[in-house]
Order: C-alpha cells, then structure tokens, then sequence
C-alpha cells in the first residue's frame, strides 16, 4: 500500500464521522510529506520543533502544522510565526509563553490542553483539576492571542480494548465537562484529540475529532 491509498482508506474510515486526519509527520523525509500531501493531507502533525520548523518552509502554505509533542517554554518562539495549533499544552507557564510568543507576531495560536489519561507514569498532561486552575486563573483570562480549541490525551500503550475505550471516555468526559464550566458559548472549543494509528477506530466510536495516525500511513519508523 502507498501512502496515498493509505490516507485515501482512513479518510474513507472518517466519512460520516466528526473527526479528521492529522497526519503524523515525524521522523521522515519532506518528500512522503510531499507525496501525503498531494494525496489530499492539509493536517501534519510532528513532536519536535527543529524538526517541524525546518519542513514547514518546504510545503504549500495552507498545511495546518500541529504540534504533538511536549514543548519547552524556550522553543515556542521557533514556531510561533507559523504553527497552527499546540496540541501540547501541560502549563499556565507554557500557555503564557504561546501568548507573548503570539501577540509579538500579531497573530492567533490554537492550543489544546494535553490531559494525562494513560495509565504510565511516563506520560505527561493535566489532571481535570489542574486544567480548571489554569481556566481560571486571572493570568488565563487576559490572554488576547490564545484560543483554546478542546484537549487531547495519548492513550496506554496497550491492546486491552476496554482499557483503551475507558480512557478515551475519561477524555471525552473531561472535554465535555470544560465544555459546560468555561466554553458553552465559545464554538472554537470542540476538539477532542485521541486516537493513533492502533486505536483510532475505537477513539473515533468515544467520540475523536482529531485522530493523530503516523505508522499507518507512512509505515514503521
Ligand atoms: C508519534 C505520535 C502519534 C502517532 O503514532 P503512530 O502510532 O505512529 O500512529 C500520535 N500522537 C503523538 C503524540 C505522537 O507522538
């Protein structure tokens, strides 16, 4: 299978759903980059930020480039001009940052809050209570350039089915509840971020808007 029929068979998988494809990018070559896009891909999802800033003068200006994986506080001036949304929001520090950052570009950054639902210690995010901290702290509520979108999690590395489903409905939980409190009237907070390329079919059933999918469009890494 090419990528392209890869990407053409999980965007069918996505049809009638509410969730889409975010293309994780990291680790290869800007030329299957080229090939996914021309296959249709406007999403790109990578976890380093050297690594996206130096693809993302190499491709078409309308990719939404998203970053997946965690982020210092010191690099996110590297992709303020450019990226899309931060799916990795762990801090009020970092998100304070992403504003400075923003606000010296003129310009609007997506953010997700990234939530800790696996069940390893290695897996960093928020609990619910941190998240409702931060949603409320004068610092968060002052902020012009940040707009939160949703959340996102990273699942246990594991084939236990009900596993998986429990910790995508405790994410799915946890959008809905911040959903409620702090974003009722605010249509740009509906992401819910979850599902890779060994879980995405079930994460879309709980309720994924964003599926991050790398090995099953682009092979092993
Ligand atoms: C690498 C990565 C993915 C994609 O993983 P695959 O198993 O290759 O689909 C998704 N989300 C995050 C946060 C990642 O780092």
């Amino acid at each position: 299978m090419s990528i392209a029929d890869n990407i053409h068979r999980i965007q069918q998988e996505l049809t009638g759903t509410s969730a889409k494809l975010v293309a994780v990018t990291k680790t290869h070559p800007i030329e299957l980059l080229q090939e996914a896009y021309a296959a249709g891909s406007r999403i790109f999802g990578e976890n380093r930020v050297q690594e996206m800033a130096a693809k993302q003068p190499e491709l078409p200006a309308d990719v939404e480039w998203h970053l997946i994986g965690h982020l210092q506080t010191n690099k996110v001036k590297y992709i303020a001009p450019f990226v899309h949304t931060i799916q990795s929001i762990d801090s009020l520090k970092l998100l304070q940052e992403v504003e400075k950052q923003a606000a010296r570009h003129e310009r609007e950054i997506r953010c997700l809050l990234q939530f800790h639902i696996a069940k390893e210690d290695t897996k960093t995010g928020l609990s619910l209570a941190e998240a409702e901290e931060l949603l409320q702290s004068p610092e968060f509520r002052a902020m012009q350039h940040v707009r939160l979108a949703g959340v996102m999690g990273i699942a246990t590395n594991t084939t236990d089915e009900h596993q998986l489903r429990r910790e995508f409905r405790e994410l799915r939980g946890y959008f809905d509840k911040l959903k409620a409190l702090y974003f009722a009237d605010d249509e740009a907070f509906r992401e819910v971020s979850m599902g890779m390329s060994s879980d995405y079919r079930l994460a879309i059933q709980e309720g994924s808007t964003l599926i991050r999918v790398g090995s099953a469009i682009f092979g092993a890494r």
